[in-house]
């Protein structure tokens, strides 16, 4: 337990060394407030980084003691920081931690694919629909595997997808079934309009 990281702060022991996975967020930097709303200027954070991870993190004081005192409590002391921006292609994409690997659309397609991968393995992936002529994105679908789901990994591959084409309109259809439809309805996009006259005519369908 005396092996530290390069950089980055002491390493992250809260959870068990390389037990129970951390919550995420899309973000880079110190954050102003922590996963439950606690503005972390006023009792302190420690910078922390996660070896199971390969990321930076922020642990909130104030969180770390209220689930100190009750065990029960839901884990979001500590989460780590990932940086949408930073999206790999396949063949060069780090072989350890989390990362976010992007699969552009085929040639005459305007759908790709925005891969989040733990030590090279999916834990989840955002498909998204393009369109340059118009200036408009569609997100299609958002899976999690069922082991990494409530860690913040649906909404981080959303920010994902959205740092693709932050100037686009973007919309996102409105699928049926409780975990889709909970993860949808927090969603601020409009529904899904019809398809444009590029995506009907593109391999994409
Ligand atoms: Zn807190
Ligand atoms: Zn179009």
């Amino acid at each position: 337990m005396t092996e530290q990281p390069a950089f980055g702060g002491p390493r992250s022991g809260a959870r068990g060394e390389y037990g129970d996975l951390l919550p995420i967020r899309a973000a880079v930097g110190v954050p102003v407030q922590c996963l439950r709303n606690e503005y972390l200027g006023l009792y302190g954070l420690t910078q922390t980084y996660s070896h199971r991870y390969r990321l930076h993190g922020t642990l909130c004081e104030t969180c770390h003691l209220t689930e100190a005192r009750d065990p029960q409590e839901r884990r979001l002391a500590e989460w780590a920081h990932l940086d949408v921006t930073a999206q790999h292609l396949p063949a060069a994409a780090p072989q350890q931690g989390l990362v976010l690997v992007t699969h552009p659309p085929a040639p005459g397609a305007l759908t790709g694919q925005i891969e989040l991968r733990l030590d090279n393995a999916p834990v989840g992936a955002a498909t998204v629909t393009c369109c340059p002529a118009c200036r408009t994105a569609a997100l299609d679908y958002v899976q999690v595997t069922a082991t990494h789901r409530r860690l913040g990994y649906g909404r981080t591959l959303v920010a994902a997808a959205r740092a693709r084409a932050p100037e686009y309109t973007w919309t996102a259809p409105l699928p049926d079934g409780g975990v889709a439809q909970a993860f949808r309805a927090r969603l601020a996009y409009p529904r899904a309009a019809a398809p444009c006259v590029h995506r009907i005519r593109s391999t994409s369908g």
